[in-house]
């Protein structure tokens, strides 16, 4: 059994990322939303792009204006208006200044704005009380950004911010990742669908679900191959359907050790590598996490990469299903996205609110509820029990605590580290 961090770099080692050339499409900004920059951007625009005043007052020389105080003001003639979008006409000579207004050009000749509180005018005349800071208000162009220099890095997700940043440089179009496909597999011969009558001893299949709306969220396309029987041929086809069509593979249950697991000695058959068999986390220690080569299958013209794939045989329960894949198939995901790392999930350190038991055997992760009170974080259990079979107390929950291998209590009122969910 591996430790869940050793597991976790393994994993993350045998995650090869879609390039960034051959994986890459480009779309218009709009569409970008969410996506991942696929190449680094330069732009030949300085940002501010000219000079220019960061308040509402006068542009002036500061060389007029030093001494200025309440007793000894200073006047000045206003040669110009320069409201937004408006290119200045005069140069400022000594003795006189321009009316100027928030984001607008400043005029050659003016180095210094006096905010308009310090002033007063009349006509086509400016007082000035009280002496600025030399350059005061003056937004240099290029002081955030110059020409030429890198804009934003490949790798980066597009949130509204990095969207700003590419219309502010006229980047109409962006090339992106492509989202990565992520085929959904449930096996069991248990499972119905959705909207099937269910027969005794059937249960619904509610892990395609779970799994498809968590790839979904982080940005990647689910493709949903239905349910296959505890049946070593049937799973022979779906599983080699679902490495032919997709960059990453999850399928949930069939990995225990049971009479009808079948997963591991298929994937086997199939040729591909098994990394890790079990994991010391609870929920979730029957995982399976096996990579085929496929540059060894490149007549096959179907396959949608020739790189390493990644097959997670995630364990049937869905609470362990879903623990799974926050702790190993999300950071996995990034790296096959194109995100910058780092990949792994950031951990939140809380308050317990509640006693933390494990058995100490493997690292526990215990569901309840996150919240932020007075800038401290706070962690409660979920109410009802910790089965992993227990689906429904996991719904509106926030957070996984973490009892670390070896320890088997955290008591109320402790700190421990709780990985964010949903
Ligand atoms: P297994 O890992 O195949 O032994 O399954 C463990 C438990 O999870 C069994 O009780 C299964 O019925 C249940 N289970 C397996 N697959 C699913 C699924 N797709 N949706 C809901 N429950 C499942
Ligand atoms: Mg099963």
């Amino acid at each position: 059994m591996l430790p869940v961090n050793q597991a976790e770099q393994l994993i993350l080692n045998l995650v090869q990322p879609l390039d960034g050339g051959q994986d890459g499409e480009t779309l218009n900004l709009l569409d970008a939303s969410g996506r991942i920059l696929a190449e680094p951007i330069t732009s030949s625009l300085d940002f501010p792009h000219w000079d220019n005043s960061a308040m509402d007052g006068y542009a002036v020389r500061y060389a007029d204006v030093q001494g200025c105080a309440a007793e000894t003001p200073v006047t000045l003639t206003i040669v110009e208006e320069i409201p937004a979008g408006y290119q200045p006409q005069k140069t400022i000579q000594p003795g006189q200044a321009a009316r100027i207004l928030t984001g607008s050009v400043m005029p050659s000749g003016a180095d210094t704005i006096v905010i308009q509180e310090e002033t007063q005018r009349e006509g086509d005349r400016v007082t000035i009380f009280a002496t600025p800071q030399p350059h005061a208000f003056v937004r240099d162009r290029g002081a955030y950004y110059q020409a030429g220099n890198p804009l934003l890095p490949a790798g980066l997700r597009l949130q509204a911010a990095e969207i700003a940043v590419l219309a502010a440089a006229q980047c109409a179009q962006v090339k992106v990742y492509r989202r990565p496909k992520v085929a959904i597999l449930s096996t069991g011969s248990e499972l119905v669908a959705i909207d099937q009558p269910l027969q005794p001893g059937q249960i619904v299949d509610s892990n395609q679900y779970a799994l498809a709306a968590l790839v979904a969220q982080a940005g990647a396309e689910p493709l949903l191959l239905g349910r296959v029987p505890d049946q070593p041929k049937a799973l022979r086809a779906s599983i080699q359907q679902a490495i032919a069509v997709a960059d990453m593979v999850l399928s949930s249950g069939g990995v225990s050790v049971g009479d009808y697991d079948y997963v591991d000695q298929i994937l086997a058959a199939l040729g591909a590598t098994i990394h890790i068999r079990a994991v010391a986390i609870k929920p979730g220690k029957p995982l399976t996490v096996a990579t085929f080569d496929r540059a060894k299958d490149i007549e096959n013209k179907t396959l949608s990469s020739k790189k390493d794939l990644v097959y997670f045989g995630l364990p049937g329960n869905p609470v362990s299903a879903l623990v799974t894949c926050w702790r190993f198939v999300l950071p996995a995901l990034r790296k096959l996205s194109g995100l910058a790392a780092p990949w792994e999930p950031e951990f939140v350190s809380a308050r317990s609110l509640n006693m933390l038991k494990s058995d100490g055997k493997r690292e526990s992760y215990l569901w309840g509820k996150l919240r932020l009170v007075n800038g401290e974080y706070e962690f409660e259990s979920a109410i009802g029990s910790y089965s992993s079979g227990n689906l429904i107390n996991l719904a509106g929950t926030s957070g996984l605590a973490v009892v670390p291998l070896g320890e088997t209590q955290i008591l109320a009122g402790d700190r421990v580290q709780v990985l964010p969910i949903g």
